[in-house]
């Protein structure tokens, strides 16, 4: 098992390695290429990762296989589920570290439309980033209807984040390292464990805790993985990554999957002053960068690139900043999420009044966008966007704007 990775040549994890890396593997301990995708189809489709449990391996190429270590590297921790159906998992990493993953069962399906608390006929609800009904359209003309629940999963690339967006519980954590490859898919192996019996894994969207672009190269191992036809299978347009606006890394997964996978990137502010005192990253990539990088990004026809906007009271919430918005992105093929901030332990800042939230859509709305509020899952289990922590994490920096000094 000699295989590494170009960049750093680190061994590629097992759960991160190619069908075709399996087969190199698989004669190396003296079976035939042909076991690489066998070995492949069992992690994968099967979630199988202990060697025993292979049963149309020969009996050495299983020995081989366990020798290597081959075997689950992150553990469900703890899983708590919301009243709302939301699952979180503490997940444990290799190092003694931790991230979390969520499950967010959809609004359909088998059980019919699930209750929100917004659902009295307030506002229009986001279908969500995380199920992309554009796409489910498409693919359901051929097939017969899939009557289980459709689960969007939320997944980690690090531990913590070195972006440091104030409004952000893994930002004020700072980075601890970055999540391998194997462990970025292990959280959709170790998902799938934790799903109900009238469930399926539908979309898996890139927004828990870190930054996936500042982790590019696992990431988009991951990517490639998560979508292998031999595999899980997904199709790229199931699977969206978040970003705070990396813009090299933009262009480069653009064209690394021909804009295949949904974009959705992190804006939540139209000037570059206030951006870059919620979201210091965009003292390096201001917002007329990001702009023009995001003309560029290679949309497939009919997709739209995803903005997120977290409402800050005080920060970015007025009506003028909704105007401003709307002609910022006058150019791009957008639709717009807007996320109320959900408040954390140790940040001062908030979400504006439910009025500003719906002051705020209506404007974008009436600017002819698609603009959804955000719809919060799991929050009594501390699942929504922004509140994935570091069990115990202290700021790295002692912040302002907000953020209580420790
Ligand atoms: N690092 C990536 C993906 C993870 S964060 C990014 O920033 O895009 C996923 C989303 O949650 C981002 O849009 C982020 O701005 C938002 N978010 C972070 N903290 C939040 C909070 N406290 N309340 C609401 N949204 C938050
Ligand atoms: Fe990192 Fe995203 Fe949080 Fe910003 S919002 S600190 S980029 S995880």
């Amino acid at each position: 098992m000699s295989k590494t990775t170009a960049a750093n040549a680190a061994p590629i994890p097992f759960l991160a390695r190619t069908p075709e890396e399996w087969g190199d593997d698989a004669k190396s301990f003296g079976g035939r290429p042909f076991h690489g995708r066998q070995i492949f189809r069992w992690i994968h489709v099967k979630g199988v990762t202990n060697p025993a449990e292979m049963t149309d391996l020969s009996a050495g190429l299983r020995e081989k296989l366990a020798e290597a270590g081959l075997g689950d590297p992150v553990t469900a921790i703890t899983s708590r589920r919301s009243t709302d159906g939301t699952r979180k998992l503490l997940v444990g990493l290799r190092g003694e570290v931790n991230v979390e993953t969520v499950l967010i069962p959809g609004v359909t399906g088998a059980r019919g439309r699930l209750p929100s608390p917004l659902d009295a006929g307030m506002t229009e609800i986001d279908p969500d980033v995380a199920f992309d009904e554009e796409g489910e359209a498409e693919e359901n003309t051929t097939t017969a209807p899939d009557e289980r629940i459709r689960v969007s999963q939320c997944i980690s690339t690090q531990v913590g984040c070195a972006m440091g967006c104030v409004f952000c519980a893994s930002g004020v954590a700072g980075l601890k390292r970055h999540l391998d490859a194997g462990e970025i898919v292990g959280q959709v192996i170790l998902g799938r464990r934790h799903l109900d019996a009238d469930e399926r894994l539908s979309n898996v969207v890139y927004m828990g805790m870190g930054e996936p672009l500042n982790n590019y190269d696992n990431t988009a191992r991951s990517l490639r993985i998560l979508c292998h036809s031999d595999g899980i299978g997904l199709s790229h347009r199931r699977i969206t990554v978040s970003t705070s606006g990396l813009i090299p890394e933009i262009l480069r997964l653009g064209e690394d999957f021909k804009g295949n996978i949904g974009l959705a990137v992190s804006l939540h502010a139209v000037n570059d002053e206030r951006r870059s005192a919620l979201m210091p990253i965009n003292r390096k990539y201001p917002i007329a960068e990001l702009m023009k990088a995001l003309r560029k990004y290679p949309l497939p026809r009919r997709r739209r690139i995803t903005i997120e906007y977290t409402l800050v009271s005080g920060q970015n919430d007025t009506p003028a900043e909704a105007k401003a918005l709307a002609k910022l992105l006058a150019v791009i093929p957008v639709k717009i999420n807007l996320i109320p901030m959900n408040p954390i332990e140790l940040s001062t800042l908030g979400p504006p009044p439910m009025a500003g939230v719906l002051q705020f859509q209506k404007i974008l709305v009436e600017a002819g966008y698609s603009c959804f509020i955000r719809r919060q899952r799991g929050e009594d289990v501390d699942a929504a966007c922004g509140q994935l922590a570091l069990l115990g994490a202290k700021p790295k920096v002692k912040r302002s704007l907000g953020v209580v000094e420790s």
